[in-house]
């Protein structure tokens, strides 16, 4: 194999970089990630980067975590981006790693910006969101030409952790056929609850995806209406993508996971080829 790292950009002492580090699969990282990871003098990584990427780094880089640890709370946004200025002004390489893509709800941009205004020197490399992963790997296309033309993502709740009032409830309800929720299981109950004031049918297609493409990735599948109490009785706990829509629909033809350990993949999931057939 020739080394597909000559033409990629090398990592300069002083630069920060803030990588995408996918939702849990090493085997999703891109390259440029696992590239930078080769070259980092410290990591700073997030609660929800999986331990077997963090174990691709290089033998010299040191790992900082910038999370939530042991009950106490997490540190402010504004110290870690402060931090990740004080590493790359020691002259460090530094990595700022966090899980999916940076820039989908997780305050890539903030960082970037405290380093725009320190002078600080930045690549951004983005990462497979778990929106769009995570529903790959339960078999839950984003977009479907026979159910969706759009899809909206959104968040469960907002910087003061309840839910986004500057979200309209009412116009996603009816124009998005496809919702795709991060952060949303806390305030499930309600969310799903304003979606149907909205006039969104309560037999609309949900699936919980928890730990999304990691060993312990389980898919709950169950309705707008019953979503909330399903969720409950449950023993699932986040991280957990919501996905609201028609889409759901093809998990029982789509589960290439599930078909691993012998689960029958149905050819028609939607039921319109007998309709094509008779038209
Ligand atoms: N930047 C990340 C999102 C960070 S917000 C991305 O692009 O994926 C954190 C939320 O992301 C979690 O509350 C959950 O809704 C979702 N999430 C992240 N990783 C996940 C995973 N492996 N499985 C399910 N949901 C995940």
């Amino acid at each position: 194999m020739s080394d597909f790292t000559q033409h990629m950009a090398t990592f300069d002492k002083g630069w920060v970089w803030l990588v995408g580090a996918g939702p849990g699969d090493p085997g999703l990282l891109t390259l440029h990630a696992w590239h930078a990871m080769q070259q980092a003098d410290v990591i700073v990584y997030d609660a929800l980067v999986d331990e077997r990427i963090l174990n691709l780094k290089n033998d010299h880089c040191l790992l900082e975590y910038a999370g939530k640890r042991g009950g106490k709370p997490s540190p402010k946004q504004r110290d870690i981006s402060l931090r990740l200025v004080e590493l790359a002004n020691e002259g460090k390489r530094v990595l700022r790693l966090k899980g999916g893509d940076p820039f989908i709800f997780g305050r890539g941009g903030e960082e970037a910006l405290t380093l725009v205004e320190h002078n600080i020197p930045f690549r951004i490399v983005p990462g497979i969101s778990a929106g769009i992963g995570g529903l790959a790997y339960a078999g839950i296309p984003a977009t479907h030409r026979d159910t969706n033309q759009a899809v909206t993502f959104l968040t469960g709740h907002d910087a003061t952790g309840l839910v986004p009032d500057s979200i309209d409830w009412n116009a996603v309800a009816k124009a998005s056929p496809v919702i795709v929720m991060y952060m949303a299981t806390k305030h499930i109950e309600l969310i799903t609850q304003r979606l149907m004031d909205a006039g969104r049918n309560k037999s609309t297609p949900l699936a919980f995806v928890v730990d999304a493409t990691t060993k312990s990735q389980n898919v709950l599948e169950t309705t707008l209406g019953n979503a909330a109490a399903d969720y409950k009785a449950s023993d699932l706990k986040p991280p957990a993508i919501v996905v609201v829509g028609d889409v759901v629909r093809l998990r029982s033809g789509l589960d290439w996971l599930g078909a691993l350990s012998g689960r029958i993949l149905e050819v028609d999931p939607l039921g319109t080829r007998k309709q094509q057939d008779a038209g």
